[in-house]
């Protein structure tokens, strides 16, 4: 699922496709592929070109781009982008499919403010779903062509731990949930890991900063040159709100982060992040970035 055809690369200081991308690495003028930005004037939202530095041969997909930072309050891009991100979601999820619904399901990562467009998509319950009219069945009995339903992180994290049988749908690929989770306490070389949209785990500290709050994983991993505990921010403006934000809020993160242990040592959470690409290098390789586009892109249990 291609969102975006065009980056910045900083390498090269020129606007280019993937296809030119991987065209200047054989060249030798792209030696990294975290070295990209938007292409609007007046933001350096980071883009990594994913695949990239794959050896062709390896590749289960061609490079494509991927935003793993945020873009600033006057990129134009921003908008045509999340409009695309909106009909490429919704054309996937009213796809008639013919899975047994309760073996697969997709992940809901919408914003609880973007409800509208939940109810218009979403169908396996619903009465309105023209696939379940006249049938009367509710109790899935006859469940053919019944579209998925949609959860949340916190409900797949939960079939995890129950050990569920279930797959999600993703980008229409389908990804049991043991293949899903990847435990970020055993990593140590993150490329290894596949390029591949997964959720991230692990024991993790919640650290206060100046402008908002970070998530450190607790085991270092190693990425390029680099060994070092990946890291998630969470930029002040994303989590002020705390009616919003709920236990997202800045305020309950603080409070987390005093947490302390019967010996009075710092209390570790357990942090799961659902992202595209395991953490990435950042703009200037100092150091390992998990990226969450929305707060319901990541979870936590104390
Ligand atoms: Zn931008």
């Amino acid at each position: 699922m291609t969102t975006i055809t065009l980056a910045k690369s900083l390498e090269i200081g020129r606007i280019i496709t993937t296809a030119e991308a991987d065209r200047e690495r054989e060249l030798g003028h792209i030696k990294s592929q975290h070295k990209f930005e938007c292409i609007d004037d007046n933001c350096d939202a980071q883009i990594t070109c994913a695949n990239l530095l794959k050896e062709k041969f390896k590749r289960k997909k061609e490079p494509y781009y991927i935003y793993v930072g945020d873009h600033s309050a006057a990129c134009k891009e921003k908008d045509k982008i999340e409009k695309i991100e909106r009909e490429q979601q919704e054309r996937q999820e009213s796809k008639p499919r013919r899975y047994i619904s309760d073996k697969f399901a997709f992940l809901n990562l919408d914003k609880p403010s973007t409800k509208k467009t939940e109810t218009t998509t979403r169908g396996s319950s619903t009465l309105t779903d023209p696939t379940t009219n006249g049938s009367g069945t509710t109790n899935g009995q006859n469940q053919t062509g019944v579209r998925p339903s949609k959860k949340a992180l916190s409900s797949w994290v939960k079939l995890f731990n129950d050990d569920a049988d279930i797959s999600v749908i993703y980008n229409d690929e389908e990804i049991h949930i043991r293949d899903l989770f990847v435990n970020m306490d055993e990593v140590t070389n993150i490329e290894e890991l596949e390029e591949d949209p997964r959720i991230y785990y692990g024991t993790a500290w919640v650290n206060p900063k100046k402008n908002g709050i970070q998530f450190t994983f607790n085991n270092k991993v190693q990425l390029d040159e680099l060994i070092q505990k990946p890291s998630l921010m969470l930029y002040s403006n994303k989590i002020q709100n705390e009616a919003e934000n709920g236990r997202f809020s800045e305020k309950i993160l603080k409070k987390l982060a005093e947490m302390k242990t019967k010996n009075n040592r710092p209390r570790p959470i357990t942090v799961y992040i659902f992202s595209q690409l395991p953490p990435q290098l950042s703009k200037n390789g100092n150091f390992i970035n998990f990226y969450a586009k929305e707060l319901t892109y990541i979870y936590y249990e104390k």
